[in-house]
C-alpha cells in the first residue's frame, strides 16, 4: 500500500485489529520513508440487492434511508441508537443471506415492520399507518387490535432480563 503521504511504495503494518462487530479490521500503518503513520479499514465488499419500487422502477439500495425512515418512526421513543443500528444490520445481512439481486421495496417495508414490532410497539404503528397506508380507520383498529393481543416487547424484555446475561464482547 502507497504512503498517502510521500507515496513511497513501501510501508510496514505497526497493528492490526478487529472491529468490536467483527466485520472490518483496522489496520495501523507506518510508512518506511516519511514515518508517517495512517489506518486502513478493510471489510469484504458485499452487493446488497438493487430495490424495485412500486411503479417498477429499480433504485440502487440505500442502508441511509431505510435507517432515516426507522429514526422517523422512533422519534422520542425509548430506543438507543446501538438498537436502531443492530436493527438495520439485520435487514442488510438478511437481503444479503437472500442471495437475489433485485428486492421489491415491499419486501424490505415488511422486515422493517418486523424489526420495528420488536424494538417498539407506537414506533411500529407509525411505521405500519404510514406505510401500508391504512385504507380507513376500521383498518387501523383491526391492527392496534391485533398488536393487543401479542404479547408487548417490554413485556418480552423483562422476561429476558430474567436470564442470565450473555457474555460481555470482548
Ligand atoms: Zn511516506
Amino acid at each position: 500500500m502507497r504512503c498517502p503521504f510521500c507515496g513511497a511504495q513501501d510501508t510496514k503494518v505497526v497493528d492490526s485489529r478487529l472491529s468490536s462487530e467483527g466485520d472490518q479490521v483496522r489496520r495501523r500503518r507506518k510508512c518506511v520513508v516519511c514515518h508517517e503513520r495512517f489506518t486502513t479499514f478493510e471489510t469484504a465488499e458485499l452487493t446488497l440487492p438493487r430495490v424495485v419500487k412500486r411503479d417498477g422502477t429499480r433504485a440502487p439500495f440505500d442502508g441511509h434511508k431505510l435507517r432515516s425512515g426507522m429514526m422517523r418512526a422512533l422519534e422520542k421513543r425509548p430506543v438507543s441508537t446501538d438498537q436502531i443500528d443492530d436493527a438495520v444490520g439485520r435487514i442488510q445481512r438478511r437481503l444479503l443471506a437472500s442471495g437475489e439481486n433485485e428486492v421489491a421495496a415491499r419486501r424490505i417495508g415488511e422486515l422493517v415492520m418486523e424489526e420495528l414490532r420488536l424494538l417498539d410497539q407506537v414506533a411500529y404503528v407509525r411505521f405500519a399507518s404510514v406505510y401500508r397506508k391504512f385504507e380507513d380507520v376500521a383498518a387501523f383498529r383491526e391492527e392496534i387490535e391485533r398488536l393487543e393481543r401479542q404479547p408487548s416487547p417490554e413485556a418480552t424484555r423483562q422476561q429476558l432480563d430474567l436470564l442470565p446475561p450473555l457474555e460481555p464482547k470482548s
